[in-house]
Parts: C-alpha cells; sequence; structure tokens
C-alpha cells in the first residue's frame, strides 16, 4: 500500500489528525490495533481551545449533539459523599451561559466556543464515522504497526493485518499518534523523561440511570460534573456525557473494592452495574524529540499529564493542528524546509508547559487533599475546623485545576523559524488569558459588524488582516507569498472592535490562526517575510 501520510493511532489525536489531512485534501491511511472503538472512560472535556479547532473543521456542532446538554451545569464540588452538604462549591457556566457570555463579550477575552463535555468513548466513534466519509482518507482497524524502516524519499512501515497477514504502508511520512506506550516513538529510540507513576488509582465506569435525577439526594451537592470526595483514597467522582454513566477514581488495594467505593459516595442505595475496573497511573513526562526524519509524534507518544485540568486530548489535538497544515504545505510544495522541523519547535514547548501546567494543578490537588483528617466527619469542634479548613484550602487550589484558561487559549510560539520575533512578549500565565496579537499568539476572537466572528471570516490558507480601513499597500506581500504558491486571502475589515483588541492595522495570520506577523505599515522586506511565513528563510 502506498501513502502520503500513515497515522498510526485512531484515539482521539490521530483521529483528528487524519480528518484534517483529508480535509486539506491529502491522502492518508489511518491504523489502528483495536478491531474497534472501545466503550471505556478516559477523556470527557474537550476544552475551548479545541471546540474552536472543531469548529474550523466543521466539527463544533455535531460534538455538541452528540456530548453533555448544553444546559447542564459544568460546577465541581468537594463534598464527604452525594449526599452530604457540600463543603466547596464552585460554580461554571452550563455551555448555554458560556455562550451567551461569549456573545456579549467584545474585548477578546473569551474563545468563539465554549468548552464541551464529551466522553471519550462517545468522541472516538464520531470522529471515526467522520473520517470514513473522506475520500482520501483510509481507515483502517485490527491494523497494527510493528516497525518501521525510512530512507530520504519515504518511510516504510509494517502493518500486521488482523485478516492478512503482514503489509508494508509506504508513505512520504508516518506520524505516530499511538498513545503513552508508543511503539513508533520506540522505534525511533526516542525517550519520555520526567515523573513517570506518581500515584495508581482504580477507575470504575459505572451505570447508574437515575443518579442525575436524584440530585440533590438529600442535603447533598447539586447538579455538577465533578465530585471530590474529601477523604484519604482521593476518590473523585465525574459525569460522563449520557448523565447516566459515571465514573469513579480512587485508590483502593484491590479492583473488587470499587464497588463498594461507588456505594459510599453515593451515600444512598442506588440502582447501578459497575461496566468496567481498570489501573491506572499518574504520569508527568515529555519525550526528547517529536519525531526524526519522516517521521512525527503527536498526542500522548510525546506528553504524557495528569488529567487534572484536562490537558491530555486537548493538547494532542494542537499538536495534530499544527503538524496537519505544514504536512500538506510540504507535500503540496509551497512550503519551505523550514515547516516540518518548526513542528517541534513549536509544539515541545506547548508540551513542556502544559505538563508545567498540570503538574502546577495536581500540586493544588494534593495540598487541599493533605488537609485531610481522621475526624473529618465529626460531630464536633475538632471536626468542623477539620472540614473548614479542607474547604478553605480547596477554594484556592482546586481552582488552580478547573481555571487553566490561560494554559488553553494563551499558548505561544516563542523562537519558531516561522514567526517574525518581536523581542520580549507577554509572560504565559496558566490561569489568565488576555488576548494578545504578538507573533506566535492565537489570533483573539473577536465579532465583526455584522455578528460573525473574525475567526469565521479566515479561511484554511494564510490570511492578512487589514483592519481599521488601513491603507497600507500590501501588494509587495501578497505577490512574495503568492510566489511561493501559498494560499492567501486578504480580508478588510473596518469593524472597530478588531483594530482595538488587536492594536494594528496589518496581522498576517497562519492556517492554524496563530499570528505570524503583524504591523501598521507594509512589511518593510516583503520577500523576506514571506520566505519565513512559507518555511523557506534562511536567516
Ligand atoms: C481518567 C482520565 C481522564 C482524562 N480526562 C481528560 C480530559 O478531560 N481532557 C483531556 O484533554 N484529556 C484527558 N485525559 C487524557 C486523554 O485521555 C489522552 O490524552 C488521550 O486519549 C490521548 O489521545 P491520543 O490519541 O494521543 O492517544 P490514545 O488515546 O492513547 O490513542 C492511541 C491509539 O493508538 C493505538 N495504538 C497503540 N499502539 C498501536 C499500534 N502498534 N498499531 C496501531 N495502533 C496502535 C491505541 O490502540 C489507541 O487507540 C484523561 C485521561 C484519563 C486516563
Amino acid at each position: 500500500m502506498n501513502t502520503e501520510v500513515l497515522v498510526v493511532g485512531a484515539g482521539p489525536v490521530g483521529l483528528t489528525l487524519a480528518i484534517e489531512l483529508g480535509r486539506r485534501g491529502v491522502a492518508c491511511i489511518l491504523i489502528e490495533k483495536k478491531a474497534a472503538p472501545e466503550f471505556l472512560p478516559k477523556m470527557e472535556r474537550c476544552n475551548a481551545r479545541t471546540m474552536e479547532i472543531f469548529r474550523r473543521m466543521g466539527l463544533a456542532d455535531r460534538i455538541r449533539a452528540a456530548g453533555l446538554d448544553r444546559s447542564v451545569p459544568m460546577d465541581v464540588y468537594v463534598a464527604l459523599a452525594m449526599n452530604e452538604p457540600a463543603l466547596l462549591h464552585l460554580p461554571y457556566p452550563s455551555v448555554a451561559d458560556a455562550q451567551a457570555q461569549i456573545a456579549a463579550s467584545t474585548d477578546g477575552s473569551m474563545p468563539r466556543e465554549p468548552y464541551q463535555l464529551i466522553s471519550q468513548y462517545t468522541l472516538e466513534p464520531l470522529l471515526k464515522s467522520v473520517a470514513e466519509g473522506l475520500p482520501c482518507v483510509t481507515v483502517r482497524y485490527g491494523h497494527e504497526f510493528v516497525s518501521l524502516s525510512q530512507d530520504a524519499d519515504e518511510a516504510t512501515a509494517v502493518v500486521r493485518d488482523e485478516m492478512d497477514g503482514t503489509v508494508e504502508v509506504r508513505a512520504q511520512y508516518v506520524v505516530g499518534c499511538d498513545g503513552g506506550s508508543s511503539p513508533v516513538r520506540k522505534q525511533l529510540g526516542i525517550q519520555l523523561r520526567g515523573e513517570g507513576n506518581l500515584l495508581r488509582l482504580y477507575q470504575g465506569l459505572y451505570y447508574a440511570p437515575d443518579l442525575f435525577d436524584r440530585i440533590p439526594i438529600g442535603d447533598g451537592p447539586g447538579k455538577g460534573r465533578h465530585y471530590h470526595i474529601a477523604d484519604d483514597r482521593a476518590t473523585f467522582l465525574i459525569m460522563q456525557d449520557s448523565t447516566k454513566h459515571w465514573t469513579l477514581h480512587a485508590a483502593v488495594e484491590e479492583p473488587a473494592q470499587m464497588a463498594a467505593q461507588f456505594e459510599r459516595t453515593i451515600g444512598v442505595p442506588i440502582r447501578f452495574d459497575m461496566l468496567y475496573v481498570g489501573e491506572w497511573k499518574h504520569n508527568l513526562l515529555l519525550a526528547d524529540h517529536y519525531g526524526a526524519g519522516r517521521v512525527f509524534l503527536a498526542g500522548d507518544s510525546v506528553h504524557l499529564v495528569i488529567p487534572t485540568g484536562g490537558l491530555g486530548m486537548n493538547t494532542g489535538v494542537g499538536d495534530a493542528i499544527d503538524l496537519a497544515w505544514k504536512l500538506h504545505a510540504t507535500l503540496r510544495g509551497w512550503g519551505g524546509p523550514n515547516l516540518l522541523p518548526s513542528y517541534e519547535v513549536e509544539r515541545r514547548q506547548i508540551g513542556d508547559r502544559n505538563v508545567g501546567a498540570s503538574r502546577y494543578a495536581s500540586l493544588g490537588r494534593r495540598k487541599w487533599r493533605s488537609q485531610y483528617r481522621p475526624d473529618i466527619r465529626d460531630a464536633t469542634p475538632q471536626g468542623q475546623a477539620t472540614r473548614e479548613n479542607l474547604a478553605r484550602v480547596a477554594n484556592v487550589e482546586q481552582r488552580k485545576t478547573n481555571e487553566m484558561i490561560g494554559a488553553e487559549l494563551g499558548y505561544r510560539y516563542v523562537g519558531s523559524p516561522l514567526i517574525w520575533d518581536e523581542p520580549g512578549g507577554p509572560e504565559h500565565l496558566f490561569r489568565e488569558y488576555v488576548p494578545t496579537t504578538w507573533p506566535g499568539a492565537r489570533l483573539p476572537h473577536v465579532w465583526v459588524a455584522d455578528g460573525r466572528s473574525i475567526h469565521d471570516l479566515i479561511g484554511d490558507g494564510y490570511t492578512l488582516l487589514k483592519l481599521g480601513a488601513s491603507k497600507a499597500d500590501t501588494t509587495g506581500l501578497e505577490t512574495a507569498m503568492r510566489a511561493y504558491g501559498a494560499p492567501l486571502d486578504v480580508l478588510a475589515i473596518d469593524a472597530v472592535a478588531p483594530r482595538d483588541v488587536y492594536g494594528y492595522d496589518l496581522i498576517l495570520v497562519r492556517p492554524d490562526l496563530h499570528v505570524t506577523w503583524r504591523g501598521n505599515t507594509s512589511p518593510g522586506d516583503p520577500a523576506q517575510l514571506a520566505a519565513l511565513a512559507t518555511g523557506h528563510s534562511n536567516g
């Protein structure tokens, strides 16, 4: 078999990459060793940036329709059990409320799309069906990557096919999206480094069809998505997208204890089936490299985080989107030699930062949990003091997990060979998002006069924004970009809001919505800027 790109692994990252390549007309084969997507719990929250990306891929509405109902609150609680008063209530808007907040916002501080709760076991089949519908994407489950060789012209993978034995796939490029134990990464001899195996937990998946409707149970916490139980077992109950399925994480000794742990957490008898129990580990690991030669790595194959903060799959979707347009540009001949090497420069720093954000969030979680004392349930002044102290510390520390908008929207590519460097730059903040058009940053979402977002007006190639009725002559840059064959739209927007938020008259935006360059007058050396943007610069 021959193809342009072989994608190994049909988790959410491999599927997103295959769809994005297919949308851009790149022929690819996606192989997955499992026979079909599994009904096993993992991620459940697509963050705001991931939903913006899915919107650009035309998938946001389908994902919302398959995920949690838009009216359900996303609140987070700390409690002793589901039938006892909450020790701490952190309210977060439902999708419907968040959409209303976004509609009213004019300062560029909000994303175009809010988050969406959708369980990985719902998202994967949905993405699989989208990938299967794309003419240039071939999806093959029951196909296991075995080994790899590469030379200057192509890479060849040996693939074990459940039906036909072993086959060879020749591709221009291979991308390993094959998860934490990545056989592709191992073939390349690339190491993961950091802190492995920090905590071992069991996770159970439960079908409890009445639980959501019965909340609040007695004096228990209200409806929400996460319930942290203040105990010495790190117990944590998560609502899944149907509201009928729930997962429970707990540091118990053996899997058989997970049924009793669920009953103890709910606090009253309730009808449930325990569908699955498995062990998993907390890791904070980053790969030394994001590929070698014609082979690239994305998602959990290169970064493993603790799910506190929800930066696992979401970081991987960012990898996929960065790599897809660069592969497309290189295969179609307009991308220069810096384009593919810039993938590691740009995305590894984000992997590193997000491993750090996850560490920061999980240390916060550990800190408030360390306030647990065995007297926490006692109806005594000491018991009351323990509860109040834990709630007070959690009110600061738990927020570190749930309020990560800076890590989600504010990431910026520093030192990239594709970005026109401006010395300095805003601080990288995990908790806060301050809109900026600093080169390397994501273009903030701003409404334009006709009620549409500027994001929705930007196509799949480069876009030169001309704002504030700019009269600058940009033909030099346009000619230089087109001389490479690079797709470029020029978008003149007279509305005041984008110019006010962005602070510049001219902004060159890449296919992934990151800013390449900004200025108030035409670039002094348009040929140099075009060479840099398209990966041809040698200086
Ligand atoms: C409890 C829990 C909660 C989480 N919550 C969140 C959250 O809310 N938000 C978030 O962003 N992240 C979350 N995560 C992390 C998220 O699940 C992962 O980051 C995500 O699954 C990574 O996607 P991936 O596609 O890179 O890898 P994976 O999902 O691991 O997919 C890799 C795929 O490659 C396949 N594969 C492996 N070897 C081969 C081979 N030799 N040949 C062919 N195929 C192969 C595997 O079968 C698998 O399907 C959570 C994780 C856990 C454990």
